[in-house]
């Protein structure tokens, strides 16, 4: 399966198009708060889980955080397809503790990446099953 490919939607699928902030993150320290404990093992720094053991590369589903990984808020549960211009298709398998709102965060693999793609308002295409 491609990166571009579109991900499997239910045909009774509500398409919905809203306005939402986006932003990118990775798998740094910086972008999902994790740091090295003092037995050179990943915790997390900061939300709920701070102090806890973090799985790098994991998202908040259980899956390997890949392109197309959509970090987004509660009301979009795991598995909800987007579509989001110059990002593409994607699947909502992450949250993050910063993400409130109608607010998403894409995966990128690479930090460069993530900083490249900044802070955009654009039209989101939602497909809520
Ligand atoms: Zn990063």
């Amino acid at each position: 399966m491609g990166c571009g490919n579109k991900p499997e939607v239910s045909p009774d699928a509500v398409v919905v198009e809203k306005s939402m902030w986006v932003t990118a993150y990775c798998h740094c320290e910086k972008c999902t708060s994790w740091t090295m404990d003092s037995s050179g093992r990943p915790v997390f720094t900061s939300g709920s889980e701070k102090g806890k053991r973090k799985e790098i590369g994991i998202t908040a589903s259980g899956e390997y955080a890949k392109k197309g990984t959509i970090a987004a808020p509660s009301k979009y549960p795991f598995g909800t397809v987007m579509y989001v211009p110059g990002y593409g298709w994607g699947t909502v398998q992450d949250r993050g503790g910063a993400i409130k709102g109608d607010k998403l965060d894409l995966y990128f693999k690479s930090h460069k990446k993530a900083l490249e793609w900044g802070r955009k308002n654009m039209k989101v295409t939602i497909y809520l099953d």
